[in-house]
């Protein structure tokens, strides 16, 4: 079993980083081999494991362009079982650089295959934006994980995600799934909370995860600690939830 799954919403601060870091953590505590690819020019993910973007020699960047071998760009991070493939401000340039290449959105697919057989599972966090970056993480996944945040405008520029997704599947990749769609930040004080589950439950049906993860103030400090949430804080709410959250994906299936 190996599965390789992207966290994606073109939506910016909907949770995307938070599960990629927490869940990857959650997975390798669990005794599988993961990858964390950072496909992010922001480069949330790689700083929030702890690693200094800033100071990199290389990153995804390189891969992606240059077809440098992950070997001489993915780091070991201080969780056992998790490695990175970083980012750095460099990969904003890959999305310009792209254009203009031959093959433009099976460059991440092409990265990613040999890698398939030294890793359990390869987790990809997807910039807030339905450019090349993006595509690449679709078309080198098996499945979309889709995190929403349990707000007023949640559903907004859902369905133009939907049909990026379709059209990768139909052009470029098909046995691209939707993994699930993971309701991010709940919060059962706010009443507007269980309106906007109510329309996830009718718009997703069985897609929605069981899962919720809770707003939870830990959550948003771990990265600034460089740490995921299970080394930060292994008894908070929000750990357990990603931790419930690989229960449920290894449970259901990849
Ligand atoms: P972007 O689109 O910019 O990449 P994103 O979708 O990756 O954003 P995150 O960076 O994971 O979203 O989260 C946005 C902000 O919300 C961050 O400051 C993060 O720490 C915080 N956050 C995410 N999930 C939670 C949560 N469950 N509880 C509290 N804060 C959270
Ligand atoms: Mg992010």
């Amino acid at each position: 079993m190996s599965f390789v799954y992207t966290m994606v919403n073109q939506k910016g601060g909907v949770g995307k980083t938070t599960t990629a870091v927490n869940l990857s953590s959650a997975l390798a505590r669990r005794g599988l081999r993961v990858l964390l690819v950072d496909s992010d020019p922001q480069g949330n993910a790689t700083s929030g494991l702890g690693i200094d973007k800033d100071s990199l020699d290389h990153c995804l960047y390189d891969c992606l362009v240059h077809q440098m071998p992950a070997d001489s760009v993915r780091i070991a991070t201080r969780t056992p079982n998790l490695d990175i493939l970083p980012a750095s401000i460099k990969l904003a340039d890959a999305e310009i650089e792209i254009v203009s290449m031959r093959p433009r959105e099976t460059r991440l697919r092409i990265l990613l295959q040999p890698l398939r057989d030294q890793y359990d599972a390869i987790l990809i966090d997807a910039p807030p934006s339905m450019g090349l970056l993006t595509i690449n993480t679709l078309v080198a996944s098996d499945a979309a994980l889709i995190p929403m945040q349990c707000e007023y405008y949640a559903l907004e520029g859902v369905s133009s995600l939907l049909k990026i997704i379709e059209l990768v599947r139909l052009q470029l990749n098909p046995g691209l799934r939707i993994a699930g769609v993971l309701p991010t930040m709940y919060d059962p004080r706010m009443n507007l909370t269980e309106q906007v589950m109510g329309e996830l439950r009718s718009y997703f049906g069985d897609y929605l995860f069981t899962t919720v993860i809770p707003r939870n103030v830990r959550l948003s400090e771990a990265p600034s600690h460089g740490l995921p949430i299970l080394d930060y804080d292994p008894r908070c709410k929000g750990a357990e939830a990603y931790l419930q959250l690989a229960e449920e994906i290894l449970e259901r299936g990849t």
